[in-house]
Parts: C-alpha cells; sequence; structure tokens
C-alpha cells in the first residue's frame, strides 16, 4: 500500500499540472466506506483532509485521487442534491473525463484511468509504485 507521504507527493505533482487544484492532507481511508473526498469543502481555510482509498494496484490509487481532483476542481463540489440519483453532477462527470477517468455507474460513483491515462501520468504511478 502507498504511503501518506506517497500519496501527498502525487497529489502535489497533480497540483504542479492544474494550477487549480487545491492544496490538501491525503491520508489512506482505513476503509472504502470512510473515503471523503466526495463530500469536502474545498473552499475551507485549511487545507481539507482528504481519506482516499488506496490499493496495492498503483492505477486504481491513481484513479481514487483523480476522483477527488475532479471533486476539487468542479465549481459546486460536484455532488448533486442527495435526493437526486445521479448525484455526481455532469460537470464532475466532464472534468473526470478531463483528467483522464471513465466515469461509471448511475451515480457516477465507479471511476478507473482511461486508456491513456497510465502514459499520462506515469510520473505519478512511479511514485505510488515504490516501496
Ligand atoms: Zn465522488
Amino acid at each position: 500500500m502507498p504511503t501518506e507521504q506517497q500519496l501527498n507527493r502525487v497529489w502535489n505533482s497533480l497540483r504542479r499540472r492544474n494550477e487549480s487544484l487545491p492544496k490538501a492532507r491525503i491520508v489512506a481511508a482505513p476503509d472504502k466506506r470512510s473515503v471523503t473526498g466526495c463530500w469536502v469543502d474545498w473552499k475551507a481555510d485549511s487545507p481539507p483532509l482528504i481519506l482516499v482509498a488506496v490499493s496495492d494496484d498503483p492505477v486504481v490509487t491513481l484513479a481514487a485521487l483523480l476522483h477527488h481532483a475532479a471533486h476539487a476542481l468542479s465549481p459546486d463540489g460536484g455532488i448533486g442534491p442527495s435526493s437526486h440519483r445521479r448525484w455526481h453532477t455532469r460537470e464532475y462527470r466532464a472534468l473526470a473525463a478531463m483528467l483522464g477517468l471513465e466515469v461509471s455507474g448511475s451515480a457516477g460513483t465507479i471511476t478507473k484511468l482511461n486508456g491513456d491515462s497510465a502514459e499520462r501520468y506515469a510520473a505519478e504511478l512511479k511514485i505510488l509504485s515504490e516501496v
């Protein structure tokens, strides 16, 4: 599993690629249900703490980080009203695609790297592959 230091190095690397991506402190979520990135207040004064589901597979971990990056870049946070079934907004889905993710599932919660992203994010995948 990647360390907290690796996760934060990757987040900062993504921030160098996209200047709009805010500061955050990334922590590995103890389990997938405790992931917070979908509901974080990205506009808070202090950098938010983001719990991210990590995996031994760097591609899966990077997809999780990019999922939260798309939330961070969404002006409305990327989440629609809770009563709305399709709660990852259309804006979120467009930003996720721009970041190199394929979004699926009726709520848009399932994201994975698209075909070209492994090459595009080779530097980040290398960081996550370090043991
Ligand atoms: Zn989400």
